[in-house]
């Protein structure tokens, strides 16, 4: 069954796989940033973001040379910036340790900071033609699927891991991997599209249990303050590096309205008046960040911040530095505010 599942799958996608996507070569610096870019981010998204991203960072060595600010800059509005963190150490890692040579095993890989095994097999195949299984979240609804497997947790894992080894083709290891994220991206969706499967013929699936539907996503709220000058620079603070938008240039964050002052106080500011925005909403993974948004006139009292500090004067008019999606747009909405 391993090998017609392999020969169903390559069949397939000699007929309908993707093809001629910017990083669909075989070098291990644009298949290593496209494979932790589409860990989070659809194709379409992340086309456009490669392409920029391999313009200003053309190599492993030009990467590793980078300050981190600049490759975040980069990354802003991809979201999951611990990624980005990631790909800049271990440029770092490979440049200082490997001698801007790539480890060829999985294991080699794998022990880099933010590649996993799933991503690991990936880069091995893709870059190099090794035969290693992969296990994303398309190949894992594939292969549960397929093998209408009920377990959960940890078996559920060990056995996916499993049917993924034992699927693997003898050769054309590249376009079997290719062919196994694509079938799970454009055919074995949310909701399956069977009639158009290759495998339809020995697949089990019996349908998707109950208790496998995502439950709605629980709820965070969030005041962010737009601290403005009179001469329309806007206060940015840089968030701690773990947690939501780790490392980037974000807005004063406070519970609630009323607490605008005195968090504002905290960073030398006077607050002389304030109205609030519309809210937005914010889809997280897990979770759904509901802010308010506060426009706030403001002073700079005497620790107006020096440059390098972890506080700074945004000019409204220039474009931001790295920060999150959604405080991009709120910056662009208050620059024609009075
Ligand atoms: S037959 Fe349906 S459930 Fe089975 S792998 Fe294909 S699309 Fe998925």
């Amino acid at each position: 069954m391993a090998g017609s599942f392999a020969a169903a799958l390559l069949g397939w996608y000699d007929a309908h796989g993707r093809r001629g996507l910017p990083w669909q070569v075989p070098c291990p610096y644009r298949r290593w940033v496209s494979e932790i870019m589409l860990q989070q981010t659809t194709v379409r998204s992340a086309i456009p973001y490669f392409g920029a991203f391999l313009a200003r960072f053309p190599s492993v060595e030009a990467l590793a040379g980078a300050p981190l600010e600049d490759v975040m800059r980069h990354w802003a509005g991809l979201g999951y910036y611990a990624r980005a963190r990631n790909l800049h150490a271990a440029a770092r890692r490979i440049v200082a340790d490997y001698g801007g040579q790539w480890p060829r095993s999985v294991a080699g890989l794998a022990a880099l900071p933010g590649i996993g095994r799933s991503t690991a097999g990936a880069i091995a195949a893709f870059a190099f033609g090794v035969r290693a299984p992969i296990l994303d979240a398309n190949v894992r609804r594939v292969l549960r699927r397929y093998h209408d497997e009920h377990a959960t947790g940890a078996v559920l894992t060990r056995r996916l891991w499993a049917y993924a080894e034992e699927k693997l083709p003898p050769d054309r290891i590249e376009d079997y991997t290719q062919a196994v994220m694509d079938l799970g991206a454009l055919v074995c969706r949310k909701v399956p599209a069977c009639l158009d499967c290759p495998l339809k013929g020995d697949c089990r699936f019996t349908g998707d249990a109950p208790a496998r539907v995502r439950p709605a996503k629980p709820a965070r709220q969030a005041t962010l303050l737009l601290a403005r000058r009179s001469d329309r620079r806007v206060l940015l603070v840089r968030r701690p590096a773990e947690g939501i938008w780790g490392g980037l240039w974000s807005l004063p964050e406070c519970a609630r309205p009323e607490d605008a002052r005195d968090c504002l106080g905290a960073c030398g500011v006077d607050l002389l008046d304030h109205q609030l925005l519309a809210p937005v909403v914010h889809h997280f993974t897990h979770f759904a960040l509901h802010i308010q948004p506060v426009l706030a006139q403001v002073r700079a009292g005497p620790s107006t911040p020096p440059p390098g500090s972890d506080m700074m004067w945004h000019p409204l008019d220039q474009p931001a530095p790295g920060v999150s999606a959604p405080v991009g747009r709120l910056l662009n909405r208050i620059k024609d505010l009075p």
